[in-house]
């Protein structure tokens, strides 16, 4: 195992802390291929399944991964799709798919000799970050940004025991204290930036083909820092050399309007530009400058994929179509890979006879506020306790 720079190739060893190449580039894991093993027979998928993959010898584990890969079986029929999924990973142990990027971080840091973690969080992150260190008995740092962090994830966060500090500005500026802060005094940096957070969230490629026991022709998924989508391609990919799997899926990423820096760029065709003042409902994805932004965008490129954002208003009513059509509820940014689907079918960019995997990434109860301020639910007024009263009402 090495870490190796995507920009200039550079190579480093894995148990030095290192977060960047010398160039400034992003570093990635680069596994040995040989080793690994092939264990996709459908059974017991769970995240520690494909270890051989997973380039940490130490386990901070809550039974991340394993989550539900379900059909959409009303919303293909409603939409005239052929072949239609949802992975959700709100399933994991605290709500996210960032449970799985946490439990090989932490595991990398304890392994490291790390007593101290840090991250700069939307919301999700760290709650999975706090959970995680509990578990390992660390001390965990998250800096998010005021005001603008989903209430439900504040709360997890604080009752795991993190230090939480809330940064006047947005995550991209909470982010930059963060890295210095990384640097100056000691702490271990888990953002996604880190190399080894997404060698956990690549299972999400493994566990869909073990579930569906094929590759489907496409991945739709959210983009808010672009680690993600990324790890999710790397992990195809990695199935693809080891000669498990014979063809690689499209990866298709949709940002939300207000935060959208590389779909602007994807579709104006020009270079990728960062957003100074991201704003979307979809907190978990309100970045404007995309840490993984260069991994993403090869793995669209080299996919055939594309880039695509929605609205605040496609993405609630996206929300609400999972929630009451197929029973499941999801965080906003979540839905915005079914709010993406649903555009670009409308634009015939996409082929409604292919099979499409949508990845929603956290809980719905995480950001409650969300329906209650958006969809004011009328109740009607409180009826007498008797079987009469509720007949009225009926
Ligand atoms: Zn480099």
């Amino acid at each position: 195992m090495i870490l190796r720079c995507i920009g200039c190739g550079r190579e480093y060893d894995p148990n030095e802390i290192r977060y960047r190449c010398e160039c400034g580039g992003l570093l990635e894991v680069i596994i040995d291929l040989g080793e690994v093993e092939n264990v996709f027979d459908g059974k017991n998928v769970t995240l520690w399944k494909y270890k051989s993959f997973i380039p940490v010898e130490k386990r901070v584990s809550l039974n991340e991964g394993g989550t539900p890969l379900y059909r959409l079986e009303n919303l293909q029929r409603e939409l005239n799709m052929r072949e239609l999924y949802v992975k959700n990973e709100g399933a994991n142990p605290t709500g996210s798919f960032k449970d799985r990027g946490m439990t090989v971080g932490v595991s990398k840091a304890l392994e490291l000799g790390m007593d101290k973690v840090i991250c700069a969080s939307t919301g999700n992150t760290s709650a999975s970050l706090a959970a995680y260190s509990a578990k390992a008995g660390i001390k965990s740092y998250v800096l998010v940004p005021s005001g603008k962090i989903a209430l439900g994830k504040l709360a997890q966060a604080i009752v795991y025991g993190a230090k939480v500090i809330p940064v006047k500005g947005n995550f991209d500026d909470a982010l930059r204290v963060v890295i210095e802060a990384s640097k100056e005094l000691g702490v271990y940096m888990l953002n996604s930036i880190n190399p080894f957070r997404l060698e956990g969230q690549k299972t999400i490629a493994f566990e869909i083909f073990d579930q569906l026991g094929f590759v489907p022709d496409n991945i739709v998924l959210p983009v808010g820092n672009a680690g993600n989508i990324s790890a999710i391609w790397k992990g195809f990919k990695e199935l693809y050399k080891a000669g498990f799997i014979e063809k690689l899926p499209r990866m298709i990423g949709v940002q939300a309007e207000g935060a959208s820096p590389l779909a602007k760029a994807w579709k104006e065709k020009r270079e990728f530009k960062p957003e100074e003042k991201p704003e979307t409902i979809a907190t978990a994805i309100r970045i404007g400058n995309p840490a993984n932004w260069k991994k993403a965008w090869r793995a669209v490129k080299e996919s055939g994929g594309l880039f695509e954002s929605v609205s605040d208003e496609e993405i609630l009513r996206a929300q609400k179509l999972l929630a009451s059509k197929e029973g499941i509820f999801v965080e906003p940014a979540s839905a915005s890979s079914l709010a993406g689907l649903i555009k670009l079918k409308e634009l015939s960019l996409i082929e409604p006879d292919e099979s499409y995997v949508l990845i929603t990434t956290g809980h719905g109860l995480k950001d409650p506020n969300v329906i209650i301020e958006n969809f004011r639910p009328k109740l009607p007024e409180p009826i007498e306790p008797s079987l009469e009263a509720f007949k009225e009402v009926l």
